[in-house]
């Protein structure tokens, strides 16, 4: 149970910013704390799509989480049903992509600003047989398959494009910052490698 609650919360992170989005677009005060409530609601009902009572509960507790805030109940309640109207849309697909997108090229930003590194620009976008590519003039990109993987393997993605800024090759040194800022990195490269031959026989 522990467990699948851990991994619904991991899924979450697209659901959980898109809700603030819309909290600090609508105003709500201590939108970063209703967020977080709401969020938690989010982790507790994890069968929501799929479970009406789920969903009661749910919205029931996203919408007492705004009200705390809010003393507008009529916004309250608009606000709720804007929210799990775009959620529970089946194109959603494309919106969680583009919100994990900018979720991903912040998580670069987090991970360059802690390497020293001067990322001029960064794409995320379609590439082949490629995670990613880097110029020396400071130009990231990151295929935008990596937005479908687990949070530690594209750290290792990251960290190792980043630190290529510093050391060109895969050397002694390259490795040990690697251990340094990611511990037992040749883990997450190995499933990499697995994932990559998986995709190329799909
Ligand atoms: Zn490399």
């Amino acid at each position: 149970m522990q467990r699948k609650r851990e991994q619904a919360a991991r899924g979450l992170d697209g659901v959980g910013y898109f809700v603030l989005c819309k909290l600090n677009d609508e105003t709500v005060k201590n939108a970063d704390a209703v967020g977080k409530k709401a969020r938690a609601a989010f982790v507790e009902f994890p069968n929501w799509r799929r479970s009406q009572n789920e969903l009661r509960h749910l919205r029931q507790k996203v919408t007492f989480a705004i009200f705390a805030e809010e003393d507008d109940l009529a916004k309250v309640s608009a606000l709720v049903d804007s929210i799990f109207s775009v959620l529970q849309r089946p194109e959603r697909r494309n919106l969680a992509s583009w919100r994990d997108k900018d979720q991903f090229k912040a998580r670069v930003r987090e991970w360059s600003d802690k390497l020293g590194v001067h990322v001029r620009s960064l794409a995320v976008r379609p590439m082949r047989n490629k995670w990613a590519s880097r110029s020396t003039a400071g130009n990231l990109n990151f295929s935008d398959d990596l937005l479908a993987l687990d949070r530690e393997l594209t750290d290792y993605v990251i960290v190792h494009e980043l630190l290529h800024f510093y050391v060109p090759n895969h050397g002694k040194l390259w490795k040990s910052l690697m251990r340094a800022h990611l511990g037992d990195y040749e883990r997450a490269a190995s499933k990499l490698k697995a994932k990559a031959r998986n995709a190329q026989q799909a």
